[in-house]
């Protein structure tokens, strides 16, 4: 159905009366068709420095490309400690347990998980999959849930993404906690780091229960995988885990089950791109913590040509300490979740970068809309009609520098997208 009507303005909002049509699109690609090789079906592997691939590349030319699965909005990890010797070693607790601790503590809301707000996809709500074609959140979602240890014997050498999802639902049931689809577990072991195959770490997911969890598997890096980190604010052990977690929690947050967001072949995710590129010593994050982190991958650096050199000379890494151009995200969207028909939902987004002051403009387009357009930080819309629409946010700095920010709105069942709006 093609409708278009004059929409009422409310004072300095605009509003857009639309509703929803059923939009969602399901992956297309099997995750065993993104075997890495030598590293087993479900997993992708982050290998040490100085190993390239067979293409010379850690990951492929070009940019991300979005492949049409899921993205994580509100990821909360949990951190799991798994070795005999573990519990029995005050430096390791004192040293690398509260050490990430504080960094996945301060890594969410943090300006360095800004820079994958550009991704978007379909997200898990409550464990459930509501909503499509959503973008990601990460500065207001993000959490961190605790620590487990396990003493029991950790594996010897590199183990099966089923291994480690087994070893992750033994201890949320030994610790009397629920697996969630939302959950990021971080699985720290005492296998020792094999120099033939350099891999320092992998991320995977696996069913737990009704649960798809999202894991990471990291090994012994006391001696391995070093950032190089001079700072002397924590031990190399804890300095390689925390900048392989940074990589290994934007790759789960963008490309959670491996059939999102990585470029041309498959073997480059977010972290990949920019692996071992690091345009800043030390990155700050929200709690004022300090570690030295590898730079993640940025379409829109990339295709501005205003990010950090890659590896292969690609300028589209970011660490989110400077922001040379402007950039402008969506932030949030309404709350509760759910708006019925005929009541307002609200969208807000904010700028960073360039030179301020900026000036924010909204523009709604869509066949079954009339467009409208509006100023100011928010912009308010309205169930009407039903169909697909896309809200685009521009901003522009002091400097006549412009960045888009794009957000369609597709909706299931009466359903949009993270901007939550409405119930239909
Ligand atoms: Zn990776």
């Amino acid at each position: 159905m093609k409708t278009s009507r004059r929409l009422p303005l409310l004072a300095t909002v605009s509003c857009l009366v639309v509703a929803c049509t059923d939009n969602s699109t399901t992956p297309t690609e099997s995750p065993a068709a993104r075997r890495v090789s030598g590293a087993g079906p479900y997993k992708h592997v982050f290998h040490g420095r100085g190993w390239r691939g067979p293409t010379g590349a850690y990951a492929p030319p070009g940019p991300m490309t979005d492949h049409g699965g899921a993205v994580m909005t509100a990821p909360k990890t949990y951190a799991i400690f798994w070795g005999t010797s573990l519990g029995t070693d005050p430096t390791f607790t004192a040293d690398k347990m509260t050490g990430l601790a504080t960094f996945f503590q301060g890594v969410g809301g943090s300006p360095y998980e800004r820079i994958l707000t550009e991704y978007s996809g379909s997200v898990w709500v409550n464990d459930t999959v509501l909503y499509t074609y959503l973008t990601l959140d990460s500065l207001s979602h993000y959490g961190f849930g605790g620590s487990f240890v396990d003493n029991r014997s950790a594996p010897s050498s590199d183990p099966s993404s089923s291994t480690v999802t087994a070893e992750v639902c033994s201890v949320l049931s030994i610790n009397g906690v629920t697996p969630s689809q939302n959950g990021f577990y971080s699985v720290y072991a005492t296998t020792p780091f094999d120099p033939i195959s350099r891999i320092c770490a992998w991320h995977s997911y696996g069913d737990c229960g009704n649960a798809r969890i999202k894991i990471a598997f990291y090994f012994d890096l006391d001696n391995a995988c070093s950032p190089n980190d001079a700072s002397g604010l924590h031990s190399s052990g804890l300095a390689a885990l925390a900048n392989v977690s940074a990589h290994e929690l934007s790759e789960t947050i963008t490309d959670p089950t491996l059939v999102t967001w990585y470029a041309t072949d498959g073997s480059g995710e977010v972290g990949d791109k920019c692996a071992w590129t690091f345009s800043d010593p030390l990155v700050t994050l929200a709690n004022g913590a300090q570690f030295k982190l590898q730079d993640e991958w940025s379409n829109k650096a990339y295709s501005g040509g205003f990010g950090y050199q890659n590896q292969i000379g690609e300028a589209g890494c970011l660490d989110g300490q400077v922001w040379p151009h402007v950039m402008v995200s969506i932030t949030s969207g309404n709350s509760p979740s759910k708006v019925p028909t005929q009541q307002y939902c609200n969208w807000t987004a904010s700028a960073i970068g360039g030179t301020p002051p900026y000036t924010l403009t909204w523009t709604v387009e869509g066949s079954n809309v009339t467009p409208l357009t509006a100023t100011g930080p928010t912009l308010s819309a309205m169930e009407y009609t039903p169909g697909p629409f896309a809200v685009y946010a521009t901003v522009t700095d002091a400097g006549g520098s412009t960045d888009n920010f794009l957000r369609d709105v597709r909706g299931s069942s009466g359903y949009w997208d993270i901007s939550n709006c409405p119930q239909g």
